[in-house]
């Protein structure tokens, strides 16, 4: 345990957008933090949608955070699979990316703390000297007072922490997808433009569409993206079915952009044209490379062990009808940065009341998406 003036080291596993939120937060409250990325550059992707919420913004604004960049609309939009206009309601929202809010997140995290290619797989607790140690593969062993692990949906840690713990599959998947502006037909721009858009699909499920930013998080009308979701019942043997890549080799989870075989996008295209109103079809049919999310709930009874504790995606993983697992990770580093802080140096005390808080918020969370599903999605 360090002495009363020395700032307690923290080791953060992940450093996604839930591994950097935890480090800007306790950076930001005075603690001394190092995140490691197992990712050795960079990370980069045509950056799927994230609607804006509170919590998030709050974390960049009181860490000194540049500007999130952000689309918005005025307008809520549900429309008919038969080509019905539907209802609309004034509703303003604002819309971002994964990437603006990696870059973000990256622009308020010093870059000498952000150490990248470097897995944290292992860690040990102990008796005498700094309460933690954790490292990887060819790597020296780092000791600390608090490894954070924030290292996604398929957590290693959390397997090794909670071996009971299973993921749940929900019954559906989500197809999701995005198409530049620039490539877009501009009939189809200037449809959804100012827009969030849903229309329920004529088999159940629902097909969601909103505009976001584009490469570099760039907002200038004519680079943006648009950016669709639509949940697809599955049973399990459809999803594995679905979980086939190009190459024929079976994934867990997802298929990303580039790992769709083209018969099941031809498939999912001509669905598309039976299913939804004609705009979303045309809409998923100018997608070229659209990409494939099981849906899953995965619920712990503890977010805290010892000198070791779990947050974000690591942690519970919520439904996407939330649209809240950026946000509840925002929400759980700035929660978990306070605690701290206001424990002084009382570690435990810190963090049990991290724990108290977070655990009943990710499974009120995870009831939320449960029953947003149970309405929207089958
Ligand atoms: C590249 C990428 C793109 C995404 N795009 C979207 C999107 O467009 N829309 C959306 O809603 N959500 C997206 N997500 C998911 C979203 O980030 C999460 O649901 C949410 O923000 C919570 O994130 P998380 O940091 O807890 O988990 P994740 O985002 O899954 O991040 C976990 C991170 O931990 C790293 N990691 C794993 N094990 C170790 C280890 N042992 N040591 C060090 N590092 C490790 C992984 O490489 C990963 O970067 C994306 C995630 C990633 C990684």
């Amino acid at each position: 345990m360090p002495g009363t003036d020395v700032p307690l080291r923290i080791l953060v596993a992940g450093g996604s957008i839930g591994g950097l939120s935890a480090g800007v937060a306790l950076h930001g409250a005075g603690f001394d933090v190092q995140v490691h990325e197992r990712h050795p550059c960079p990370m980069e992707t045509r950056g799927a949608g994230i609607v804006v919420q509170g919590e998030l913004l709050q974390l960049l604004r009181e860490n000194g955070a540049p500007p999130l960049s952000t689309t918005s609309c005025s307008i809520r939009r549900y429309l008919e699979a038969d080509g019905g206009d539907g209802q609309v309601q004034r509703a303003p929202q604002a819309f971002t990316s994964w990437e603006a809010i990696y870059g973000t997140l990256r622009a308020t995290f010093p870059a000498d703390r952000y150490h990248m290619g470097s897995e944290l797989s292992d860690f040990e607790e102990h008796a005498s000297g700094p309460p933690i140690s954790a490292g990887g593969e060819g790597q020296s062993r780092i000791k600390a007072d608090l490894l954070v692990c924030a290292d996604g949906a398929q957590s290693a840690s959390r397997r090794r922490l909670l071996p009971d713990v299973t993921s749940s599959y929900a019954g559906y998947v989500a197809w999701r997808g995005t198409l530049n502006e620039a490539d877009a037909p501009a009939n189809l721009v200037r449809f959804f433009d100012d827009t969030f858009t849903f229309c329920e699909a004529r088999s159940g499920g629902h097909i969601l569409v909103y505009v976001i930013p584009g490469g570099g998080a760039d907002t200038t009308p004519g680079t943006r993206r648009l950016n669709w979701v639509w949940y697809v019942t599955a049973d399990a043997t459809e999803r594995d079915r679905l979980l086939v890549d190009r190459d024929g080799r079976s994934h867990h989870a997802s298929l990303g952009q580039d790992e769709v075989p083209a018969a099941t996008i031809g498939a999912l295209v001509e669905r598309a044209g039976r299913e939804v109103h004609p705009m979303l079809a045309e809409l998923v049919a100018a997608t070229s490379e659209p990409f494939l999310q099981t849906i899953v709930d995965v619920v712990i009874p503890h977010m805290v062990f010892g000198r070791t504790c779990l947050l974000g995606d690591a942690a519970f993983v919520v439904r996407p009808h939330t649209a809240g697992a950026s946000a509840k990770a925002a929400r759980d580093a700035s929660v978990l940065a306070s605690a701290l802080k206001r424990a002084r140096h009382n570690v435990d005390a810190g963090l049990g009341s991290f724990e108290a808080l977070q655990l009943e918020y990710g499974r009120a969370m995870s009831d939320y998406g449960i029953a947003l599903g149970r309405r929207w999605a089958a």
